[in-house]
């Protein structure tokens, strides 16, 4: 074969192998679209019924990450129709001064969203502040009552990464039913929830942690590979079981670039659907709030939430 076809077979192989990675990648862009169109729908409901969803967002202290979450989550609400307040307090503030805050939010009746940003200074204990949030307006899910629900299938307000990689799921395979999902991470933002609704949707769950033994040999059972840990690419093909889902909800930087804990190229070959980093469920994440914040504000105005 001469040096050209040579060069040209190569040139090919290449293409076929980046559009077959590419056919795998969940973009997920149908599935934004239908709940930006759902909080669309039930905003003009509500507004025509003179309600304005209302979204109360508290930040303590000037961290980046922070920042950006609340710009990127006021940008969308303005563009849904959804009032986004924001207070902005001093990172020295007493947790006293904190709660006292959120209880005043919680007695006002034109807001029905309290979201505090995370995490908050050492001095101020996290689990106090969240379970000084009125559950009914607790559109982060992370009160003690709205995580009990959530045990006990009664989903109220789910984690909103959660409810992206749930739905994620479901939107990317035919049926969950029977398969063997594991989860690694065991957060209470992420990796918890995430078993618990791949148990209601009758998966078979596992969830492993960072005193799991052999991990690769659990993960490699996994239909539904879920990842959340904070390993910038450590889940790689050697973890991964052929033909699998796999969901990485990592957020690391790396040299100022964004990589998930899954390494993609390493998986790429080995997977059925893959979720890509950035993407997809940071993007759907700040929308599910949006949809707990309408969620709130129908169960407060008594209308139904079905
Ligand atoms: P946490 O740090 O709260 O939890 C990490 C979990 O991973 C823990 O359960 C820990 O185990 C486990 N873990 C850590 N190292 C290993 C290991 N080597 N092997 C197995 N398990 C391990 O993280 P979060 O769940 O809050 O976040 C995880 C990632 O998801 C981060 O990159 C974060 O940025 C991202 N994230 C993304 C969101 C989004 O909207 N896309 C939202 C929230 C988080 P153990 O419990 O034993 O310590």
């Amino acid at each position: 074969m001469s040096h050209y076809s040579i060069f040209f077979k190569n040139l090919y192989n290449k293409y076929i192998h980046r559009r077959c990675a590419i056919s795998k990648i969940i973009d997920g862009k149908d599935l934004l679209a239908k709940v930006k169109n759902e909080i669309t729908v039930n905003v003009a409901m509500l507004r025509k019924r003179g309600i304005v969803p209302s979204l109360s967002i508290i930040r303590v202290g000037e961290n980046k990450a922070s920042i950006a979450y609340s710009r990127s989550i006021m940008s969308k609400a303005d563009s849904l129709g959804i009032y986004v307040e924001q207070h902005k307090l001093d990172k020295l503030i007493s947790e006293k001064e904190l709660i006292s805050i959120i209880q005043k939010i919680n007695e006002r009746k034109e807001i029905n969203g309290i979201l505090v940003e995370l995490p908050l200074p050492q001095n101020i204990r996290q689990k106090t502040v969240l379970e000084a949030i009125d559950p009914y307006k607790d559109i982060d899910g992370f009160h003690p009552i709205n995580l009990g629900k959530l045990l006990a299938g009664n989903l109220v307000f789910v984690p909103a990464t959660a409810q992206s990689i749930i739905e994620t799921i479901k939107n990317s395979i035919h049926s969950i039913v029977g398969k063997n999902a594991v989860v690694i991470g065991r957060s209470n933002i992420v990796g918890k929830p995430v078993a618990l609704l791949l148990l209601k949707e009758n998966a078979t769950v596992t969830i492993c942690h960072s005193y799991t033994r052999n991990l690769p040999e659990i993960t490699k059972t996994a239909d539904i590979l879920v990842v959340s840990i904070g390993r910038p690419k450590m889940i790689n093909k050697n973890y991964v079981k052929e033909g699998a889902i796999v969901i990485d909800a990592g957020i690391n930087k790396i040299d100022g670039k964004i990589v998930g804990d899954v390494d993609f190229d390493s998986v790429q070959d080995i997977v059925g659907r893959i979720t890509p980093v950035p993407g997809n469920i940071g993007a759907l994440t700040t929308l599910m709030l949006l949809k707990n914040t309408v969620k709130a504000t129908k169960i407060q105005n008594k209308l139904d939430i079905s």
